[in-house]
């Protein structure tokens, strides 16, 4: 191994930028990230729309973020973190609900059936109806244990089906255990009374933004990888990594049509853990191809309108369970950050949660514009302003699918990979997990936290820090 080992990080999402910036901070190792984008920050990103910063869809910092990684970005950010309150929405049975849920609210506004049914689940023992499948926990059985029937048919079926266009009998329980915060009534009836006067917990119904946008987080990681002397390669594309006769790596990519090598003594792959199994020379054992071949993402398509009105609502999101609207969520993004101008013109931003064999994901951009439109007359608050542009993303890698039984696949991947001398995935592509960014920069924290001072890579530490990132819960 060379003196100065060289690290290559696939991806400049947040766990590969903030990966470079503390290699480069607590090591004497050559970093090299490579980016297939023309810009970082991954699904995390944020750009310019109309003279306004837009990000992918709705995403704030939360406070529940490890402190030292929130003492590090604010230390970056300085004043342009802000700590902003939420002001979001839920449509549920065609009346609005705040989010996160208050108490006056709560009592005010909740349709009279949903309270009754929510109220007698609470009474009522639920037994949850897995009759059908055989008697193995899924999603459906674990929610409907925890939070009752009303709830589960209302707001976390409908909305389960749209985000990862799967039945919730057919997701893994682990979607429900790991990835949804307040599982139980009474975790949610004990978030609601924090909200009341004297009993909130610190940070709750509030969120950090920086004034920049989200992807101000990354771009901050990136500018102090930089400054550190990190290389990056923007617009690169990995290609193929061939394991070295003698530990090491040899890394292709294409860079704007032309292919390259790089020799690496470690990789740190933060792309997703499928696509890193097909680029693997020599070629994984045929079992580990089908498991790769049984884990998928789901898309989303981002359609943003600009329109000729200062502010479209109060409200940073509205989130839309009910299957009748076809879009997931819609975020304005001026009121993330509170900035006013320009005063004349406000962007939206739907989230369109989607299979890339879809129709959706072809439409144009014109169609798509339309759809949201239609969506958003159908919640009943439609657009009574001109639209001045429709302009679309689509992310290919938005959430995993915990398909049940995807554990196994996924297992199988893993050990294959994790068997790999210096090769590392992690991130919420690397780790297929559903998680926030905060964790995705956790698990590179923990990474970095893995080499001693002699460069040697702490792989029972790793497993440690894998544990820990189990008991991760994804917030909204
Ligand atoms: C709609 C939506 C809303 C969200 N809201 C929130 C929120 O409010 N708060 C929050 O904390 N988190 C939120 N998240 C999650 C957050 O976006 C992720 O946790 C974060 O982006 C994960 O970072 P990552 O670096 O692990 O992965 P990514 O951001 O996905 O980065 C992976 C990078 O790898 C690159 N890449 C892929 N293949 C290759 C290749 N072959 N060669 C080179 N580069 C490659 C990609 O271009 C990308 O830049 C949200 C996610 C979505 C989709």
């Amino acid at each position: 191994m060379a003196n100065n080992p060289h690290v290559i990080i696939l991806g400049a999402g947040p766990a590969g930028l903030s990966a470079a910036s503390q290699l480069v901070r607590r090591t004497k190792f050559q970093v090299t990230v490579l980016e297939r984008n023309g810009w970082v920050g991954g699904n995390a990103a944020s750009f310019d729309l109309a003279g306004m910063r837009v990000d992918y869809g709705s995403h704030r910092l939360h406070p529940s973020c490890d402190p030292n990684i929130l003492a590090d970005i604010r230390a970056m950010l300085g004043d342009d973190l802000l700590d902003r309150p939420r002001h979001g929405r839920i449509r549920l049975r065609g009346r609005w609900i705040h989010f996160p849920l208050k108490p006056i609210d709560l009592a005010l506004r909740l349709p009279p059936g949903f309270t009754l049914g929510v109220a007698t689940d609470m009474a009522v023992r639920v037994v949850p109806r897995s009759d059908d499948l055989g008697g193995s926990e899924t999603f459906a059985s674990v929610m409907e244990k925890g939070l009752g029937h009303t709830i589960c048919r209302d707001f976390y079926f409908p909305y389960a089906r749209k985000l990862w266009g799967l039945d919730p009998g057919e997701l893994s329980a682990v979607q429900a255990r790991r990835r949804v915060s307040g599982g139980s009534l009474a975790k949610i009836v004990r978030k609601v009374l924090s909200e009341m006067s004297g009993r909130k917990t610190q940070g709750s119904g509030r969120f950090f933004y920086p004034l920049s946008g989200f992807g101000g987080i990354s771009e901050a990681y990136y500018m102090d990888a930089l400054d550190k002397r990190a290389n990056f390669y923007l617009n690169a594309v990995a290609e193929s990594l061939h394991i070295g006769e003698e530990g090491g790596f040899s890394v292709y990519y294409e860079r704007e049509g032309r292919h390259h090598t790089l020799q690496a003594d470690h990789v740190w792959s933060t792309i997703p853990i499928n696509v890193l199994a097909g680029m693997m020379q020599p070629s994984p054992p045929a079992e580990v191809i089908d498991a790769a071949g049984n884990i998928d993402f789901r898309a989303m398509l981002l359609v943003y309108l600009v329109l000729d009105m200062g502010k479209f609502s109060e409200y940073d999101a509205h989130y839309f369970p009910e299957e009748t609207i076809k879009i997931s969520r819609l975020s304005e993004p001026k009121n993330y950050s509170g900035v006013r101008q320009p005063e004349d013109r406000t962007v939206l931003c739907a989230e369109l949660p989607c299979s890339p064999d879809s129709p959706e994901w072809s439409k144009s951009d014109e169609e798509l514009g339309d759809l949201v439109r239609d969506s958003l007359a159908t919640a009943g608050i439609p657009l009574d302003a001109t639209v001045l542009q429709v302009y679309v993303r689509r992310l290919r890698y938005a959430y995993p699918i915990y398909t049940r039984g995807y554990e196994e696949s996924f297992d199988k991947l893993d050990e294959w990979i994790g068997h790999i001398p210096h090769l590392l995935t992690f991130g919420r592509q690397g780790l297929f997990a559903h998680d926030n960014t905060h964790h995705a920069i956790y698990m590179a924290y923990c990474a970095v936290d893995c080499f001693n001072e002699d460069g040697v890579f702490d792989r029972e530490g790793w497993g440690r820090y894998r544990k820990i990132f189990e008991t991760h819960v994804v917030e909204d």
